[in-house]
């Protein structure tokens, strides 16, 4: 028998599983294999396979999980979005992690934005089978990295200076002048951005605004796509906005909405980043099981030496308790937004899921290298590059210092005793 549930499934969550899985064994981990060894540039040049990829996410509707059915979503539970989650990161952390930014500026402007823009960027987003339509979130910027994460909670937030993305209400239009960091995801392909802007006449970047801004507008701007450790078959590249002019709609969250709003939106990333960390553990533990039982060393297979042995037991164990934590992490807080629309979810839960699970999948693929020995640098197997994956994550969606910090704040304030 091989992957056992310890909750409990329904016929609809195996079959379901059972698609997502062939599509991250079939398709996502050989074009993320083969982008892995690409140059940036060839990477996002018309005809790479990086294409292949986004048409087959979008063919599934893979983009609309988040979303409830009467917001033109797939319907999903809250165990199920967690199944694709895990399925994803298990093939191709790059593309989980690109389906994932491609959903947050349009899931949140199908539940935020006015009738009209909805009827404008959201439907055809929705309706997109070939991959015409991709969103990104844009929040990093040169001077603020950890600032964003810590930015809510901070009491000294005044000192970390003035946004690198600035925006003021002009007429009845908002101008953006700035740039975002090379960080972005999805940034050199996409077509829309989810950005984080700060008021021109905001204190901090907490008094900031949340826009929708489709990136064929006069006065964007896209840098060149950057060569990075990991995560290589999710592009990043830098965006540069020169007065660029949004209509009033497009500005989603503005003070003092804007302030709630990207704390929760931070736990929806959590909880999703979580899941694909916990994919990826699976997958390191996997190929180190299935090399430790076929390489041969001491006149028998690694896996009977009780070193190597007792190595696998504790990757295994890492995985499982991570795969538990993260689903009810990532019910709980699914249930409390989609649901409940509370936007006081404390926010140390999901960032324990996201921390947790980035740790774990780290020191899995670490270990796992260690089991190949030599050929586990050379390439020749694809543990090299979840270990190089697994080491972004320590860093993507906030690093796991900045998270356990805020995470950290939020206890020593919140947390009832
Ligand atoms: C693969 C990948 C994908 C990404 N995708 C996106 C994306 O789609 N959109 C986007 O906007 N960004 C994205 N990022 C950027 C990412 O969110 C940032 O890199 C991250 O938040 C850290 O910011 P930074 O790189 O500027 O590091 P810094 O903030 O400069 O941090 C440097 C070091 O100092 C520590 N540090 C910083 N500030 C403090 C503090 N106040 N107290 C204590 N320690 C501190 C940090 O923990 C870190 O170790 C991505 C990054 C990666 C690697």
């Amino acid at each position: 028998m091989s992957f056992v549930d310890l909750d409990r499934t329904n016929d609809e969550d195996e079959l379901m599983r059972k698609n997502i899985r062939r599509l991250a064994e079939e398709v996502l981990r050989p074009l993320s294999i083969k982008l892995d060894k690409m140059k940036p540039r060839d990477r996002v040049a018309p005809g790479s396979p990086l294409f292949d990829a986004i048409r087959e996410l979008k063919r599934m509707g893979l983009h609309r999980i988040h979303l409830p059915r009467e917001n033109g979503g797939l319907g999903l539970t809250n165990l199920q979005r967690y199944m694709v989650d895990e399925e994803l990161g298990w093939g191709s952390l790059g593309f989980a992690t690109l389906i994932g930014v491609d959903a947050i500026p349009l899931t949140i402007t199908a539940l935020f934005g006015s009738e009209g823009i909805r009827d404008e960027i959201v439907k055809p987003w929705i309706e997109d089978t070939e991959g015409k339509y991709i969103g990104c979130w844009g929040v990093t910027e040169p001077e603020h990295g950890s600032d964003y994460i810590l930015a809510f909670r901070d009491e000294d937030v005044e000192s970390f200076g003035m946004g690198n993305v600035i925006i003021e209400h002009d007429g009845d239009e908002w101008v953006i002048n700035g740039q975002k960091s090379a960080w972005v995801s999805a940034a050199p392909v996409c077509t829309h951005m989810g950005l984080h802007a700060q008021l021109r006449d905001g204190k901090s970047l907490r008094d900031g605004a949340f826009v929708i801004v489709p990136l064929n507008l006069k006065g964007v701007r896209k840098g060149e796509p950057v060569d990075m450790l990991g995560n290589r078959e999710c592009p990043q590249g830098p965006v540069f906005f020169d007065n660029v002019r949004v209509p009033d709609d497009y500005v989603i969250a503005q003070p003092p909405f804007y302030e709630l709003f990207s704390d929760q939106l931070l736990n929806l990333t959590s909880v999703n980043m979580g899941a694909f960390s916990v994919g990826l553990a699976r997958a390191a533990f996997e190929e180190a099981l299935k090399y430790a039982r076929s390489r041969i060393q001491g006149g028998k297979p690694l896996i009977e030496h009780k070193n190597i042995k007792l190595k696998i037991y504790e990757m295994f164990e890492r995985v499982e308790a991570a795969r538990y934590y993260v689903r009810k992490a990532m019910d709980f807080v699914y249930t409390k937004f989609f649901v409940d629309q509370s936007f006081t979810t404390p926010p140390r839960y999901a960032r324990a899921a996201q921390v947790y699970a980035k740790k774990i999948a780290f020191e899995v693929a670490h270990d796992a290298l260690q089991i190949f020995g030599a050929y586990g640098l050379s390439g020749e197997f694809i543990i090299e590059k979840l270990f190089r994956d697994a080491r972004a994550l320590l860093i993507e969606d906030g690093t796991v210092e900045a998270l356990s910090l805020d995470a950290a704040d939020d206890i020593a304030r919140n947390y009832g005793l």
